[in-house]
């Protein structure tokens, strides 16, 4: 029965996932507290006295079982809202207890909700370990006289069986020796039940340092055997198209970091093996014309190329830049979108199957099954972060020979996460931005300072400058979200009315004509400002905008709020972000807003969401599932996954397949997820 409980509310299911289900926290439980000396500081406490009495009150949800307790010094309610008919078993006015939980105030008195609670017996010395484990659980658990302490009774139970052979080691000896870390085994004894603070911070040491070290051996394995071993499609040659778009028709320069990324990108692609390149760069780095050079030397070698963008704009968007480049150069482009109508889409097909279309952009409808390309030699991913693992797999089978993979993301990713994430792809970035461009200066202003806000707003449009106006959208409330913009879109034309300024609204719900239609009339200077949601957030490139206004700019996070604000400062002119917010800030959000206006620095910014944020929440790494480390924390303990990538390469470098001696165990462990012990079930 409990063993059912423990495999829902927790997922374990063996002896080893109890093993590794640590305890959050020690407790001193030498230490008995006294009611007269809890504050509202009070965290945790053990409270040994009598029980007085016990009553169930209120009705249905707010049913709750109330009981008086009392130690020399005062009276602590006791109170449980669950499992009450097994509590009031439990429970016995007259007797001794020892109370232990969570301390809170209600009405200035103090109170334990669901109180761990054992009898006391009179010769028992309280407090018999020195550092008690104690275990996050849950109420149904608790019911059932699984709270955090009892976990340790069984893990306590089962470790006293568990040998020295039972936890295998997985890290070879030389490198424990030199790191000095401890044993697995003992590792595991003392993460449960130290002797001493020191002792436990050695095993939680040990345990993430080997959580680190086999996801960077395991990420970094993977790499080098499609180094070694996979099979792609060969680009021999640059050739005349290739030549043809780089000496005739660049609008511009390139830059240094955009030349060095299609050196590391033809170098990959002439090897014969896949490539499988994540290309990072903020925003208005200039990825694109990296992607369309690219897909030239594809064409250039008999193949076809496909690029996918996250939305309908963006992929109307490249068809018209890119499409307009590749004409003067003669190759054929098609766009496919959801909304391409039925004629059309069945002549793409077709040319597609024939290889006549040499390059599709598009939507995530080039991934549909019926998409069939006759010979797809690239695939570029534009924006990753939009895109789930899956969609990209299902590209990827797209051809017999895996088509070489560019992901271009303007969404920074700290070095550290990237390793961790995408340990497995190659990596570029362009770490510089396309000469005379000025900084964004960016600006925060409450509500109360709106109607100077749209004063600048009008002396930027005087200039003959555009702005964007975005409004939140978040999806649970998307109706309310709605009503707010429509509301907005009404409130800034009463600002800036017709004749005099012309407004685009974009948003989410609009057919994709309607969309397209505002889209093209603010990219065509036709209207001045863009009322929109965040659907214009990746990739838009309007250069004669020069003022990004956020309203509600709190609701917002910082990835998000840094790529709202790479849509200006794309041209030569100076441009501005207002961040608007309501008076009252939370401390997140004042601190978002703070960084947002003291820094234009892409991974900076994503350096400090990711200690606001945690890993979990980075854009693009929420599925990948590489982030979530029982003890390791990719934040805290950056310092260590810098060591565990250091040495997982070395290592690698050394025995590449891992078949000498020290190393077996280690590779055993990369094949079993549990380790190879094939540990019980629990009964
Ligand atoms: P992103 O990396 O955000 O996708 P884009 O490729 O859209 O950036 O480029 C942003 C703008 O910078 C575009 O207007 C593009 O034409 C321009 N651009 C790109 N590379 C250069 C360069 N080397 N010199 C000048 N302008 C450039
Ligand atoms: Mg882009």
């Amino acid at each position: 029965m409990r063993a059912d409980l423990l495999k829902k509310e927790l997922n374990i299911f063996t002896f080893g996932d109890l093993l590794e289900h640590f305890p959050f926290r020690h407790i001193d439980r030498t230490k008995v507290n006294q009611v007269s000396e809890m504050t509202a500081e009070t965290d945790f406490a053990q409270v040994a006295g009598v029980l007085l009495s016990f009553e169930i009150i209120g009705q249905r949800a707010g049913k709750r079982l109330v009981a008086q307790f009392k130690d020399k010094t005062g009276i602590l309610e006791l109170t449980w809202f669950q499992g009450l008919n097994w509590v009031q078993k439990l429970l016995e006015p007259g007797r001794s207890y020892l109370v232990f939980g969570r301390v809170g105030f209600f009405n200035g008195k103090p109170q334990m909700v669901h109180p761990e609670l054992e009898l006391l017996v009179p010769d028992q010395p309280v407090g018999k370990n020195f550092l008690e484990p104690v275990y996050s659980t849950t109420e149904k658990l608790r019911a059932r006289g699984l709270g955090g302490r009892q976990i340790g009774k069984l893990t306590q139970v089962l470790l006293a069986q568990v040998r020295e052979k039972d936890i295998e080691e997985n890290i070879p000896g030389a490198l424990l020796q030199q790191l000095k870390l401890e044993g697995r085994y003992k590792a595991f004894q003392q993460i449960h039940f130290p002797q001493s603070e020191e002792e436990y911070l050695r095993a939680v040491k040990r345990l993430k340092f080997e959580e680190l070290f086999l996801a960077q051996v395991r990420m970094n394995l993977l790499r080098s055997q499609r180094h070694r071993f996979s099979r792609g499609v060969l680009f021999e040659k640059v050739g005349d198209f290739f030549n043809d778009c780089y000496k005739n028709h660049l609008p511009f320069e390139l830059t240094g970091a955009q030349k060095r990324v299609i050196r590391e990108i033809r170098a990959d692609t002439a090897t014969g093996k896949q490539m499988n390149r994540l290309l990072q760069g903020d925003v208005g780095s200039g990825k694109t014309i990296v992607a369309v050079l690219t897909m030239l030397l594809a064409v250039d070698n008999g193949f076809q190329a496909c690029l996918m963008a996250p939305t309908e704009i963006l992929a109307r968007q490249h068809y018209q830049s890119v499409g307009a480049l590749l004409e003067k150069i003669g190759v054929p482009v098609k766009l496919l979108t959801g909304s391409v109508k039925s004629a059309e889409r069945k002549k793409i097909l077709q040319e597609l199957s024939t290889g006549e279309l040499k390059i599709l952009l598009g939507t995530h409808a080039v991934i549909e099954e019926v998409v069939q390309f006759k010979n797809l030699g690239l695939v570029i991913i534009d924006e990753q972060h939009r895109f789930g693992v899956e969609q990209r797999a299902r590209l990827w089978k797209k051809a017999e020979t895996p088509p070489h993979m560019l992901v271009m993301t303007a969404t920074p990713i700290p070095r550290t996460l990237a390793m961790t994430a995408y340990g497995d792809l190659d990596y570029s970035v362009i770490d510089e931005l396309p000469p005379g461009r000025q900084p964004v200066t960016t600006v925060h202003r409450y509500e109360s300072q709106r109607s100077r806000v749209m004063d600048f707003i009008r002396s930027e449009i005087a200039k003959g400058r555009q702005v964007y106006i975005i409004f939140p959208l978040i999806e649970e409330s998307a109706k309310m979200d709605y009503e707010n913009l429509m509301k907005g879109y009404e409130n800034v034309k009463a600002y800036f009315p017709e004749p005099g300024y012309w407004i685009s609204m974009v948003h989410g719900k609009q057919p994709a004509e309607q969309k397209e239609l505002n889209m093209k009339r603010f990219v065509e200077q036709d209207t001045q400002i863009m009322v929109s949601t965040t659907v214009i957030e990746v990739g838009v490139n309007v250069p004669n905008a020069s003022v990004m206004v956020i309203e509600s700019a709190e609701k917002f996070g910082l990835s998000q709020l840094h790529q709202l604000r790479g849509r200006v400062g794309r041209g030569a002119e100076k441009s501005y972000c207002v961040l608007l917010t309501g008076s009252k800030l939370g401390n997140d959000a004042r601190e978002r807003i703070h960084i947002m206006t003291s820094t234009n620095n892409g991974f900076e910014i994503a350096e400090k969401d990711l200690e606001l944020r945690g890993p979990g929440e980075i854009e693009g790494t929420r599925q990948s599932g590489a982030l979530n480390f029982r003890l390791a924390s990719i934040v805290q303990d950056r310092d260590l996954l810098e060591i565990a990538g250091k040495m997982a390469v070395s290592l690698l470098e050394k025995d590449p397949d891992l078949v000498s001696a020290e190393n077996l165990q280690l590779k055993k462990f990369l094949h079993y997820r549990k380790g190879p012990v094939q540990w019980s079930k629990i009964a």
